[in-house]
């Protein structure tokens, strides 16, 4: 028989998620800190809890997926927080974007009450956490990531054990460097391609299947282009992952000029109000810049 499997946080990640443990066999007990949105779930054969403590006294197995890093440090450790309902040999996984120095913090905190953890960041966005096609890069024991796999398996397709406790969330960060950096390519090439007079749905078929393309080029580029400001992963959300990159590269020594730019390029985009928009509204930072737009009438006409 399987082992209990509790679920927190049931954002935009979190439901897909557990419709994928549900519809792979799994009952799972399940808690949001707006109740609301236990209530599809739990009409689709989930069980709602009445605190993550209540769901960690229920469950041998307890995945949380909330948003920053006091965030699961609430879920786990304020009150009724998971900390107050585990038992010894109980394992929480937590697959929310967070610090990796403080994860390895709440792992010893954990580690105290004998609750092992695993660090367990996503990529493949909301699609990928409706699909069941999630990338998840594990930090942490091995016999805590083959104890895990099968739950791993029913809301992942690649899932890669990378190394000790932290090493997942890491790995997440390098992730976001080649997303946003890449971001910054497509949105100067396209400034570049406009000002040129260029056709940008042409350009992009030209250089997508070379030595340049990319998910981003490929997947972004054409929203880019139709200025379809439509989130995949927002702005606010990407902002607070490059925070995490940013700290995490000045404990490290590590110089970031990419990085560091595109945060500070977002930063003019959330003072405009902007947050909610997709990372792709990248552009728009460096259009306010050369004061003209991708994708408007108003090109040079130098190479037409
Ligand atoms: P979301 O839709 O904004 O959901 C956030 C969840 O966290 C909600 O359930 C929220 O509860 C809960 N939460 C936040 N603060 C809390 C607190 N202090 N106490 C209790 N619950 C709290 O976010 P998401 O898109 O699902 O993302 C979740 C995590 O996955 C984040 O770390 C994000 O960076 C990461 N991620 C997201 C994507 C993506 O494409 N969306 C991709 C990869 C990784 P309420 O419902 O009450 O607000």
């Amino acid at each position: 028989m399987s082992e209990t499997i509790g679920f927190i946080g049931l954002g935009i990640m979190g439901q897909g998620m557990v419709r994928n443990l549900l519809k792979a066999g799994f009952p799972v007990r399940v808690w949001n800190r707006t109740h609301s949105k236990t209530e599809k779930l739990v009409a689709e054969g989930a069980v709602a809890a009445t605190s993550p403590a209540d769901v960690a006294a229920h469950s041998e197995v307890i995945i949380t997926c909330v948003s920053d890093t006091p965030d699961v440090e609430a879920v786990l450790f304020h009150e009724n927080g998971v900390i107050f309902g585990a038992a010894a040999g109980n394992l929480v996984i937590d697959c929310s974007t967070i610090s990796p120095q403080a994860t390895q913090r709440i792992a010893g905190i954990l580690a105290q009450k004998g609750v092992h953890m695993l660090d367990a960041p996503l990529s493949g966005g909301s699609e990928g956490a409706a699909k069941g096609t999630l990338s998840i890069m594990v930090g942490g024991d091995e016999t805590h990531f083959n104890r895990a796999l099968p739950f791993f398996q029913a809301m992942g397709k690649t899932i890669t054990h990378v190394g000790s406790t932290g090493a997942g969330q890491t790995v997440k960060l390098v992730n976001q460097i080649l997303v946003v950096v890449t971001m910054l390519g497509v949105s100067e090439a396209l400034m570049f391609a406009q000002a040129g007079g260029l056709d940008l749905q042409k350009t992009l078929t030209a250089v997508s299947g070379g030595a340049a393309g990319s998910w981003m080029l490929s997947n972004r580029g054409p929203q880019v282009v139709q200025r379809d400001w439509q989130p995949g992963f927002t702005i606010d959300l990407q902002q607070k992952d490059l925070r995490l990159v940013l700290e995490t590269a000045d404990t490290l020594g590590v110089p970031m000029l990419g990085t560091s730019t595109v945060f500070n390029l977002y930063r003019t985009l959330q003072q405009q109000g902007l947050g909610a928009e997709g990372n792709h509204a990248l552009v728009k930072a460096l259009e306010n810049l050369a004061g003209f737009e991708v994708g408007s009438d108003e090109v040079s006409t130098s190479f037409q």
